[in-house]
């Protein structure tokens, strides 16, 4: 009979332990929740009044705001009611320090803006301090309007890598090589040195993936092309590149090789899978054929390519083709911003418009061009792109309760033909919030700005 009761008891005791851990929360880091959740997911879930469990660096789960609540409690919560959750923006083409050139010159044509303006302005302002203050205000604006991985290209990548990491972003940094002297190399032996340096810095780093950066086709002959894509082969690296870009590149692989930008690189063996190319503007079917083949990704830049008339991408064809293709601003001197809210609705009305078939680019793949897609681009939609659990936690929040927002049938076509970066509210980027209610945490906004204004006159002498 004792025996039967303590048995009882036992068991008694068992069942309430596991109803208790059956409806205690665990505890996480972070509870955003509240408003519309677009996840960007395989099955394009969008959960009415849902909300993301963060734990650390990464996305434990995403659901109703109810269910999350009823199995996570987080140290942190950021009620988004009346809002849109949405992963972070990836930026996959911009030279992050050139917002300090943000309307230095415009309304020109690209040999003439870069070799009147920006080539003159670099050569004369660029340097670690330069990097360092263009790069901070870059990161100011990308996490105010969404942004958390963006894809660089520029010179003194260490620095630019430990601004992005101080701000608390996502980066594919860049170490450029091209033929010229520039700021932090005078031969392109010299920038391949620098590259596998900065490569060895950053190589393991939770934020900053580093990448080599040779220029263009045209600017760098066939021996240094090699060598780039050597070493980031050798590294397990990205490489990044222009491709295509303008008319002029096509004549100059034409009269050079007697092949297209694509065909010559190819033949180099350099196309492969790591391989990003920007623009992407003058390619045939058969170069179209060749980038899915070799699995290189594209990012698209319709906002630079429509101010510097450089032509225009042939996207829907790359879509059919189901290369990997994001969404990038280019910098800022050719944009003017690093908007990318911006550049989704530029990219759907761009080709709407080129093609006179209002189907040609959907709001729904112009988010994930910026999303998930763009992660493709890069190599790394297993970590980033949606909002699933696993992943990194990349999201940003929207806010939608203004007259410009209201009402709202569809959050997606919000995103892409009405939302600014203006409205984004929350930003945070593995698992850290680095903006909250439109308040910045990891940058000093006053000073950053202030720090920007400091380089006008430097930079109006270099070009005067
Ligand atoms: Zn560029």
């Amino acid at each position: 009979m004792r025996i039967r009761v303590l048995a009882l008891a036992a068991a008694t005791v068992l069942a309430l332990a596991a109803l208790w851990a059956q409806n205690t929360p665990r505890q996480v880091s972070l509870v955003v929740s509240g408003g519309t959740v677009v996840t960007v997911d395989a099955a394009n879930r969008v959960i009415a009044n849902g909300a993301v469990a963060v734990d650390g660096a990464d996305i434990v789960a995403v659901d109703t705001a109810e269910n999350i609540s009823r199995q996570f409690r987080g140290r942190e919560t950021i009620d988004t009611s009346g809002q849109i959750v949405l992963p972070g923006l990836i930026n996959t083409h911009t030279h992050a320090a050139m917002v300090l050139f943000r309307g230095l010159a415009d309304d020109l044509a690209l040999s003439e803006w870069l070799t009147k303006y920006i080539f003159p302005a670099e050569a004369k302002t660029v340097s670690p301090e330069f990097v360092r203050s263009g790069t901070r205000l870059a990161a100011l604006e990308m996490i105010e309007s969404g942004t958390t991985t963006f894809v660089d290209m520029y010179y003194f990548e260490e620095e630019v890598a430990a601004v992005t990491k101080a701000a608390g972003l996502r980066g594919v940094l860049g170490q450029t090589v091209i033929q010229f002297p520039v700021a932090d190399a005078k031969t392109p032996a010299d920038a391949l040195v620098r590259a596998e340096a900065f490569i060895k810095t950053f190589k393991d780093d939770p934020l900053v993936t580093p990448a080599v950066a040779p220029h263009a086709m045209y600017t760098l002959d066939g021996p240094t092309l090699k060598a780039s894509r050597d070493l980031s082969k050798r590294y397990g690296v990205p490489t990044l590149i222009h491709l295509a870009e303008t008319r002029d590149e096509i004549q100059t692989a034409q009269e050079r090789f007697k092949s297209s930008p694509v065909a010559y690189l190819d033949s180099l063996g350099f196309l492969g899978p790591g391989v990003l190319g920007a623009h992407g503007v003058w390619v045939s079917d058969a170069d179209i054929a060749i980038l899915k083949s070799r699995g290189v990704g594209v990012s698209h830049n319709p906002e630079s390519n429509m101010k510097l008339a450089s032509g225009t991408a042939p996207v829907p064809a790359y879509l059919r083709a189901e290369v990997n293709i994001g969404l990038g601003t280019d910098g800022a001197a050719s944009n003017n911003d690093l908007d990318m809210f911006e550049a989704m609705r530029v990219a759907a009305l761009l080709h709407k418009h080129a093609s006179a078939d209002p189907r040609a680019l959907s709001a729904r793949t112009a988010l994930e061009m910026a999303t998930i897609r763009g992660a493709r681009a890069l190599g790394m939609d297993k970590r980033i792109g949606s909002l699933e659990p696993r992943k990194h936690a990349d999201l940003i929040t929207v806010s939608t309760d203004g007259a410009r927002q209201t009402p709202m049938y569809d959050p997606v076509s919000h995103l892409v033909y009405v939302i600014r970066g203006d409205d984004v509210q929350n930003t945070i980027v593995n698992g850290q919030v680095l903006m909250r209610d439109r308040k910045v945490l990891t940058l000093d906004e006053k000073a950053v700005i202030a720090e920007g204004r400091g380089w006008i006159e430097k930079v109006r002498a270099a070009v005067r």
